[in-house]
């Protein structure tokens, strides 16, 4: 072939080069993420039509999409409920019906009988055989026989003003020019992987997709299974590994302040401990020692089922920044759940002379100001608070570590705002995330790849598995027995109300009125109330009344979801569990069966009950392992619910499914390695291709 100099990468060729595309087009093509010719290859169809060839009339079946030929042999208006013209239609296997609602006086003249037909639609059952509604049709002239399309006929992902003819126009365009300068389309894999993992060339690819023969297996193309649909999933995945490596490499090159491990602070706090750490606790916290001792920032995960006792071994972390010197924040996503902490780590700190101050959005004025100084005078040791503590005018005289609880909820974006924000004379404070949502190891290698990850795999010893039972609703009377039985005993539950609407303020006024209503059937206990709109002296006052036993039940909304830890509670009741994602229940549930004695959570839904809540509702009453609950709600809610904002905002994937496609991850972080080291070059460009404008967070 000849090289003609002029021959531009596609990725560098606007749309507006393509036959028909000017401004306001263009304009258009971009809310489809559209705006080179690449991207125009990369918009792939969701599905196909098969206009390859003609289908016998008799060989159809409800649901198919086919292209049929047949004789009229009776066209007639039909007065039912609206009036319609139904043409008859037979081929010799068979016949149906073509339905139209709207029609022209002409066409109903010209669809008469005798007439030779060619149409395509979709099949289905009308009120005497199959019908067709408002096909695509053409009248045959016998002299003139027409032709069947030569390959499957895509059909793209739209946007208003988009039509679907419009986008298979372009994209013939585009692929003829691809089918003349092949090398417009970068192969960016290098051979040795193409060869390694038996991945077929791009352009290929690329023009199989768009135009696949007639002889394509439908159903692997429609589950994205197909081996060309895998080599670009590879591609995406690849590309946003090498992306996430490259956050972390440039961890790598920032400097950050050692800490020497305390052995005195430390062994005194353990000593304090009413129990010893698991050897799983002890093995996290020699890794984060570990980290803390070197000169680059510590990156690192820790991965906990609830209960798992996360939160001594971030003390722990904390004793070695504040042992040499150093200032700590501790940051979680509620303000419930902040204070606990508060409580948590003043029990422990306090008696080792440690300085603690709290910072939330409700503290206002001079109180305010008066933790801001402390915080940034450095008399602060420990600051314990939520997302406040990184507004503007909060400055840390020298912040050594950050720990961030129950980080579903903080993106990557947030939590490299963080970092920048305690940067200081060249030093970037170390980072410790915990989440209490497990996510498979393969998977969480893949999606924080910028993270080192540390498991917490074991719970402490003694802790008896929640039972959990599944009740409808209608046996209510009984669950409100089980409450008064419980708290008969001198144990405490939880009645936590779920999202009914979307607004805060008719959730807030449900559980209000079910406060109201427990009350009164249940007039021996003491009941207390929390949702998001209780004011926050009123919250902390309940807290801590239930922490100490002197409320004996609890009804809350799903704000006591995170983190909240009172041993004496042995039994929850979860209204309307269906609404919710396992992850999410699991995590509730967490919040008994933290003490010794049996605990219970009944699930009581709001009858009928899906197929599908059924069977996710049973999944949470067979088991209590996190991690088993996170693989089935990976597969039943995809990556999405599971990985929180890192699934739906940040990684992104256009083709790959990190689901479907797990049993490639292994070999993409090999791949990925791979080409870091030895092809920088097309490694970045691979991420240009696919991250695009998104690549922010490689870029920080
Ligand atoms: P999570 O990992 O869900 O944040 P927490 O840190 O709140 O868990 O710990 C749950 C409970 O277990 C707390 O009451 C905590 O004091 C207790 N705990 C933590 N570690 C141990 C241990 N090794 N042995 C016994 N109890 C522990
Ligand atoms: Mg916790």
């Amino acid at each position: 072939m000849i090289k003609d100099s002029s021959s531009k990468s596609l990725a560098e060729q606007p749309i507006t080069l393509l036959k028909g595309v000017g401004a306001r087009n263009a304009e258009k093509l971009a809310r489809l993420g559209i705006s080179t010719l690449q991207d125009l290859l990369f918009h792939l169809p969701l599905r196909y039509q098969d206009r390859t060839r003609v289908q016998p009339i008799g060989s159809l079946r409800r649901g198919d999409q086919a292209v049929i030929e047949g004789e009229v042999d009776l066209a007639e208006i039909k007065f039912g409920r609206r009036r319609s013209l139904m043409v008859h239609l037979s081929d010799g296997t068979g016949h149906l019906y073509l339905r139209f609602f709207y029609f022209s006086n002409a066409q109903r003249q010209a669809l008469s009988r005798g007439v030779r037909l060619r149409c395509f639609g979709e099949v289905r059952n009308g009120p005497n055989s199959l019908e067709m509604v408002h096909p695509e049709y053409q009248q045959i002239d016998p002299d003139q026989p027409l032709s069947v399309e030569a390959s499957l006929t895509p059909v793209y992902p739209t946007t208003e003003g988009v039509h679907q003819l419009t986008l298979r126009g372009l994209m013939q365009q585009v692929l003829t020019r691809l089918e003349q300068e092949p090398e417009g389309l970068q192969e960016l894999l290098p051979q040795t992987l193409l060869g390694r993992f038996r991945l077929p060339n791009l352009a290929q690819v690329v023009n199989y997709l768009h135009r696949p023969p007639p002889d394509t297996d439908q159903q692997q193309l429609l589950s994205g299974t197909h081996p060309a649909q895998q080599r670009l999933a590879f591609e995406e995945l690849l590309a946003h590994q090498i992306s996430l490596r490259s956050v972390r490499a440039q961890h790598q090159r920032i400097d950050a302040t050692p800490f020497a491990t305390d052995n005195s602070l430390k062994q005194d706090l353990l000593d304090s401990l009413p129990f010893t750490l698991t050897t799983a606790q002890s093995r996290v916290v020699a890794e984060i020692e570990q980290d803390l001792s070197r000169s680059q920032p510590m990156q690192r995960l820790v991965q906990g089922d609830v209960g798992s006792g996360k939160t001594v071994v971030s003390a722990l972390a904390a004793l070695q920044a504040i042992g040499a010197g150093s200032q700590v924040v501790l940051m979680a996503p509620t303000e419930l759940l902040a204070e606990q902490h508060l409580r948590n780590f003043s029990l422990w700190l306090q008696p080792l002379g440690i300085n603690t101050t709290w910072l939330t959005g409700r503290l206002k004025g001079r109180p305010r100001e008066a933790v801001l100084e402390q915080i940034a005078s450095g008399q602060t040791q420990l600051a314990v608070g939520t997302h406040a503590l990184f507004q503007e005018d909060v400055v840390f005289n020298d912040l050594g570590l950050v720990v961030i609880d129950e980080q579903h909820r903080f993106g990557v974006h947030q939590r490299l705002a963080l970092r920048e924000k305690g940067r200081r004379k060249g030093h970037t404070p170390h980072q410790l995330i915990m989440t209490a949502t497990p996510i498979p190891r393969t998977l969480a290698m893949t999606a924080y790849a910028d993270l080192d990850l540390s498991v917490i795999d074991a719970l402490p010893p003694g802790r008896k598995p929640v039972t959990t039972a599944v009740i409808s609703g209608q046996r209510r009377d009984q669950v409100v027995a089980r409450v008064r039985a419980a708290c008969a005993e001198g144990r405490q539950a939880y009645w936590v109300c779920t999202l009914i609407e979307e607004s805060e303020v008719l959730q807030c006024q449900a559980a209000e009125e079910t406060e109201r209503l427990l009350a009164e059937v249940l007039p021996t206990l003491k009941v207390g109330l929390v949702h998001g709109r209780v004011k926050q002296e009123e919250k902390e006052r309940v807290m801590r009344e239930f922490q100490s036993g002197s409320l004996d039940l609890l009804v809350a909304t799903t704000v006591i979801e995170v983190g909240v830890d009172v041993p004496n509670a042995s039994l929850m009741i979860i209204e309307n569990p269906e609404r919710l994602g396992l992850a999410q229940l699991h995590q509730l549930r967490g919040r008994v069966g933290r003490g010794s004695a049996e605990s219970h959570c009944v699930l009581m839904y709001h009858p009928p009950l899906s197929a599908n809540a059924r069977e996710r509702l049973a999944i949470l009453r067979e088991t209590n392992d996190g991690f088993v609950i996170a693989q089935k709600d990976l597969e039943m809610r995809g990556p999405g619910e599971v990985l929180g904002t890192r699934q739906t905002g940040e990684m992104q994937l256009r083709i790959a499914d990190l689901v479907r496609d797990q049993g490639m991850l292994d070999e993409v972080r090999e791949a990925a390695e791979m080409m870091l080291e030895t092809e920088t070059r097309a490694a970045e460009r691979l991420v240009d291709r696919w991250l695009g404008e998104r690549t922010d967070y490689g870029k920080v």
